[in-house]
């Protein structure tokens, strides 16, 4: 008998949605305001005081986010973005749509984040911009890479897409950069269903953001079917189709309240993690560094085959047979074959990022989870490895 039965199987990610989530999106359907509108200023306003940067642009993604920062910083074909090998494959897709080249910098195998050292080794004289991601919502050292960033006179753009309640220093992640993105991704802290979110200390740089996310059109031209009579509007470039709706606005305003009671709900589930398996031949989370908040988006372990005596396919296998549905993060980039064709990246150029990506599996984390949920993830991950 498995954990858990296949009509009971614990979906990974699955959010956490209440009842004011559902009274506002369909108060937004009663009014008819279902696109960009009251709702989405109000996310904004909620959200740039939350992480505390002074403005913020809503978008349909952090995808999204990411393209429209790269391109709001004027970056041209030819320039270099160094990033990390251990992230989803938007960075590096936005990082390409921008017209940039993307370079690799290893990441350091204890806090999985991309090596300050790394980084600088990886400088060139096309190097125009930094983006580093705070993988699984533990900040990067964002002393040493804005330091990096300063002598080498380089941009850096914030992958926060795990990072809502992460700080460094006491300082919240995606306010270090020149931008901050944001996701609101089902599986991720704050949900929209999808959505986005720009965010930077400058007035005129998130204007330019929310020009270019709708159409290149000059600002706020929402505004021109209001009573205030009809206006033209203007396009002065050629911008993209990435705002956020009300609708999805409607449900960010009411998650956005609970970032706090749902984070401690996440610390506890994690807590009760590190206990369960601190005895396990497992690799755990290493330890946030002291004076920062590791926002708790991802509970990762370490399936190395020659102390668990399974490979880390078969455990995710295994563990999916017994109900608990877990998700990897990620297999490195350069695994991917579109990459490693079209720039030439090998393997052996990232080699913690590869391993680490050969070896990851992340368990079920959501502040959804009951207790009995979370004592079946770790009875069946026992199971897994005694198998
Ligand atoms: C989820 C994610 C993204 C993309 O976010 P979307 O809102 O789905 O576009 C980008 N980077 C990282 C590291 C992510 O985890």
């Amino acid at each position: 008998m498995p954990v858990r039965s296949k009509e009971n199987f614990l979906i990974f990610g699955s959010p956490r949605i209440e009842q004011d989530e559902i009274d506002e999106v369909v108060a937004s359907m009663e009014v008819g305001w279902l696109g960009t509108g009251p709702k989405v200023a109000r996310f904004e306003k909620d959200f740039s005081a939350y992480v505390g940067a002074p403005y913020a642009a809503a978008c349909n993604s952090c995808t999204a986010a990411l393209h429209l920062a790269l391109v709001a910083l004027g970056l041209k074909p030819g320039d270099e973005v160094i990033t990390t090998p251990l992230t989803f494959c938007a960075s590096v897709n936005a990082i390409i749509h921008a017209g940039c080249t993307p370079v690799l910098a290893d990441i350091d195998p204890v806090t999985q984040n991309i090596d300050p050292e790394c980084i600088r080794e990886k400088i060139t004289e096309r190097t125009r911009a930094i983006l580093p991601v705070h993988f699984a919502g533990r900040s990067c050292d964002m002393d040493r890479i804005m330091a990096v960033a300063r002598e080498h006179d380089l941009k850096v753009v914030e992958d926060c897409a795990h990072a809502i309640e992460t700080t460094w220093k006491g300082r919240h992640a995606g306010t270090f950069g020149d931008f901050g993105c944001f996701s609101f991704y089902v599986t991720k802290n704050v949900c929209t269903g999808e959505g986005g979110m720009v965010v930077a200390a400058g007035e005129d740089a998130i204007r330019h953001v929310k020009v270019l996310g709708l159409h290149g059109m000059s600002a706020d031209a929402w505004k021109r079917f209001s009573d205030e009579g009809y206006k033209h509007y203007q396009v002065i470039e050629a911008g993209f189709k990435y705002n956020m709706m009300d609708l999805q606005a409607a449900i960010g305003i009411h998650q956005l309240k609970r970032v706090e009671q749902y984070f401690v709900r996440r610390c506890e589930i994690w807590d009760r993690y590190q206990d369960a398996f601190a005895a396990l031949p497992l690799g755990l989370p290493a330890p946030e560094e002291p004076g920062t908040c590791h926002a708790r988006h991802l509970y990762t372990i370490l399936v190395d085959p020659d102390a668990c005596g399974v490979e880390r396919d078969e455990f995710l296998a295994r563990i999916t047979r017994e109900g608990i549905g877990v998700g990897v993060h990620y297999l490195s980039i350069p695994e991917q074959p579109y990459y490693r064709e079209r720039f030439g990246w090998t393997l052996a150029d990232t080699p913690h990022a590869v391993r680490i990506g050969r070896q990851t599996v992340s368990l079920p984390l959501s502040a959804k989870l009951t207790d009995a949920d979370v004592a079946d993830v770790i009875e069946a991950v026992k199971r897994t490895l005694n198998a």
